[in-house]
């Protein structure tokens, strides 16, 4: 099969959808690779890596998008990039239909086989190529956190693992799944003083169960957690409720008890957020202040760190890849049911019920 791989066009996006090492596993596999020119540059893979990997440099998009079979990519298609797509083609990327009904009613337009990242499962009810940029995203709200808190940036001023003689910052994490882990991990790591909530008693049983008195655990009541978000000097917000926008659980008044130059990381804003005064910033302008209180809410946080994020990304989509490459989509599909959840348009047909229902389109 002939695998292509564009340049992300999207604006700030720095991933690429193929590493060289998946394009070593892919021509090994007896494929042919096309990646367009300079297309790893911005995550550090330079063209010259993917030739040695036995891929093709394609120096224009037309030309990739004409001639491959299956096209591998990290955001969902533009535009342009929709016009290039054709039946008989697969397409597999994030793409979130659910919210863009636009992009939706390009796709089945095109007729083409759009496998979604994020709708792919796993055996324990996971989204395996989701997880990931959770992981990102988590290790990465720390590190973000500690930087807001500095003076220069409107913070308290305050060093999250103190020193010696001076108590270490207290971080509140809301939501105990991926995100929230990998967070508390790192705070922890930190030398910060850490609790996380959650709605979810297993969930907390599991967290301290794996870690122990690393960081403390704490039922996500609204008394509760209303009582940890004022006591604290940094509040990462980390919850997810599966297909719906994330619950606003701190109020603007509850955010004004916070102690001034105290800051909030937001990581659910990509769900909208869980602070009523979250809005999404950018890489560019992270943070803004809203009563005090310094908000840090990137919606693509992964894209910081993208060389990090697109060997993560590209360790969990191999797999899947090669069996797409291999068996060709439908008898991948028939033979594995995590990655038919995959499905999200076939040659003019929506394939994947929770966009069907949001965008109120026959499945
Ligand atoms: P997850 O499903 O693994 O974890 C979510 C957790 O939230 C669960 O443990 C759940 O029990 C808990 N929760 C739900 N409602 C709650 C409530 N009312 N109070 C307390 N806890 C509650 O999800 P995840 O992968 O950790 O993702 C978390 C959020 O981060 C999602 O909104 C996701 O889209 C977002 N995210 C953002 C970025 C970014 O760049 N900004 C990157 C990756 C993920």
């Amino acid at each position: 099969m002939r695998i292509g791989c564009p340049r992300e066009i999207k604006p700030q996006e720095y991933r690429v959808g193929l590493t060289p090492h998946a394009a070593r596993e892919a021509v090994a596999h007896g494929h042919e690779v096309l990646v367009e020119t300079g297309a790893g540059a911005e995550a550090g893979f330079p063209d010259e890596d993917y030739r040695t990997a036995g891929a093709r440099l394609v120096s224009t998009a037309e030309e990739l998008f004409a001639e491959a079979d299956l096209i591998v990519k990290v955001k969902e298609p533009q535009p342009v990039e929709r016009k290039r797509l054709r039946e008989g083609q697969v397409l597999f990327t994030y793409l979130h239909l659910a919210p863009d009904p636009e992009q939706t009613r390009d796709l089945l337009a095109s007729g083409v086989t759009a496998i979604a990242y994020e709708t792919v499962t796993d055996a324990r009810g996971g989204l395996p190529l989701l997880a990931p940029m959770s992981e990102v995203a988590g290790r990465l709200a720390p590190q973000v956190g500690a930087w807001t808190l500095q003076k220069a940036n409107g913070g308290r001023g305050v060093l999250l693992g103190g020193v010696p003689g001076v108590g270490p910052a207290k971080v509140v994490v809301i939501g105990g799944g991926v995100v929230g882990t990998h967070a508390a991990r790192i705070a922890a790591g930190m030398g910060a003083d850490v609790t996380v909530l959650d709605r979810s008693l297993p969930r907390l049983r599991a967290l301290d169960e794996a870690f122990g008195t690393l960081f403390r655990t704490s039922y996500a009541s609204s008394g509760n957690t209303a009582e940890q978000v004022a006591g604290a000097d940094l509040v990462i917000g980390a919850v997810l409720i599966p297909g719906a926008a994330a619950p606003r659980l701190v109020s603007r008044a509850q955010l004004s008890e916070m102690k001034p130059g105290a800051a909030i990381v937001d990581v659910a804003i990509d769900q909208g957020g869980c602070f009523e005064t979250s809005r999404p910033t950018t890489h560019q302008d992270p943070i803004y202040e809203v009563d005090g209180v310094m908000h840090y809410c990137v919606a693509n946080m992964p894209g910081a760190v993208a060389r990090t994020s697109t060997l993560a990304l590209g360790n969990a989509t191999m797999p899947f890849l090669l069996a797409l490459a291999d068996k060709g989509w439908k008898r991948a599909c028939e033979e594995d049911p995590h990655l038919l959840a995959g499905l999200n348009t076939h040659a003019g047909h929506l394939t994947y019920y929770a966009v069907g229902r949001a965008l109120e389109i026959d499945v």
